[in-house]
């Protein structure tokens, strides 16, 4: 065993923070509390070559392995969660291409991504449809060499900045078994009939864009459909892993911004003529919360390794991480609210938005819940 990260990987990290601390901190409260996309920071990662980091090399990206990209999210988050999410989810949906895609889309699709030129989606809930995925009632039918695609998509994130979303479309509803007949279809947000409705008044990433988007007859070629059709629901599955790695990673960089905020609080605010970190019960809350993220952290770049070492654990181990990451950025971002006081009830201080911000990674890329569900049913077939 080697828990020592690379001189590599060290180096992402140390120029990762440099950025968040330049480009990311001073800013955040301002895009927050606007609720507006920070186009302005997209451009800057887009200079330091941060977009696209899991896409190949070969279409414009970094194609950094599964734990470099959760140290970057680590670092990104630990900044600003609602800025980081709209960094780091340029390529949301792109795994699908990558994996399925023909040469031709990936060309199409993932270069303008990687060089900053377009903003992607995954766009699979519905106002109906939450955790329950096989329930998709976006219908997308053959009209001659076209799909047209109807129906409504909700909660999409960089659903009215994205350029296209590789959506979960019901292609043949008659086919037998529950999770067959879907498909993964690409669609431009320039087509006739797409309309996208900003979501706003989100509890945090508000920085982050979200909206609901509605097509009414769109049309897009054949060719627009990713992999196998009717296979889209499985298709879509092989990505959890990953994905869901990743919003551990989430959870542990808000972890990690609430504790260093804390700490930094603790050692400077003095009641009783002292400092509160001269308190045990500060040095408790401390000391709890940094064993907490350090166990969900290592947790996290396990699951990150297993998806680079084809581990057969990896299902459970990406929903364990997830599941134990997001409780622990919650917990965290609650416990630096407590130190920080009544400073710490206003946006005068980033705790208060992170503690706002954590509660996100419980809910998307499916819930705690859905996770419980999923290790549950893994021990059940074959153990741990
Ligand atoms: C800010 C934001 C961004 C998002 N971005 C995207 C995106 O880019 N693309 C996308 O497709 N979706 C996105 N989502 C949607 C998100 O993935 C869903 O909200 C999530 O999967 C939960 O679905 P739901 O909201 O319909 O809740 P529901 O599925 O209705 O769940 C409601 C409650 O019931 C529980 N529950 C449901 N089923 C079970 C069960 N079998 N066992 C136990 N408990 C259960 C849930 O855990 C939850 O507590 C986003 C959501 C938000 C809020």
């Amino acid at each position: 065993m080697d828990f020592e990260l690379s001189e590599e990987q060290q180096q992402i990290r140390e120029e990762v923070r440099r950025f968040a601390e330049n480009e990311i901190k001073p800013v955040a409260t301002e895009y927050d509390v606007d609720e507006k996309f920070p186009f302005e920071v997209l451009e800057a990662a887009t200079e330091m070559g941060l977009n696209g980091a899991s896409i190949p090399i070969e279409y414009g990206g970094a194609d950094y392995s599964a734990l470099e990209t959760a140290i970057i999210v680590e670092e990104l988050f630990a900044a600003d969660p609602g800025i980081a999410l709209s960094l780091t989810a340029t390529a949301f949906g792109s795994d699908a291409l990558i994996e399925y895609g023909t040469e031709e889309q990936k060309e199409r699709f993932l270069e303008p991504v990687a060089t900053g030129e377009a903003i992607m989606g995954a766009a699979i809930s519905e106002p109906d449809t939450g955790s329950d995925v096989s329930s998709v009632s976006t219908s997308a039918e053959k009209d001659g060499d076209e799909w047209v695609i109807n129906g409504n998509k909700m909660w999409i994130t960089n659903g009215s900045v994205g350029d296209y979303f590789v959506a979960m479309c019901e292609t043949d509803p008659d086919a037998e078994g529950r999770y067959n007949g879907f498909s993964q279809i690409v669609i431009e947000s320039d087509r006739d009939g797409f309309k996208s409705e900003k979501i706003t008044g989100k509890l945090g990433i508000r920085a982050s864009d979200t909206a609901e988007l509605i097509f009414d007859d769109v049309r897009v070629p054949e060719d627009n459909l990713v992999g196998t059709r009717g296979m889209g629901f499985l298709q879509l599955m092989q990505f959890f892993d990953i994905t869901r790695t990743m919003v551990a990673a989430q959870g542990v960089g808000i972890a990690k911004g609430a504790n260093e905020r804390a700490l930094e609080y603790a050692k400077e605010r003095e009641q009783f003529g002292r400092p509160i970190g001269d308190f045990q019960a500060i040095q408790h809350k401390l000391a709890d919360m940094h064993t907490q993220t350090e166990a969900a952290r290592q947790l996290t770049y396990k699951s990150a390794w297993s998806v680079e070492n084809d581990d057969d654990q990896l299902t459970t181990l990406a929903s364990m991480a997830k599941e134990y990451a997001s409780r622990v950025a919650v917990d965290c971002a609650n416990e630096a609210v407590q130190i920080h006081g009544g400073s710490g009830y206003v946006n005068d201080f980033d705790v208060e938005r992170l503690y706002r911000d954590a509660k996100i990674t419980q809910i998307y890329e499916g819930t705690s819940e859905i996770q419980k569900n999923v290790i549950a049913r893994e021990l059940m077939d074959k153990g741990f």
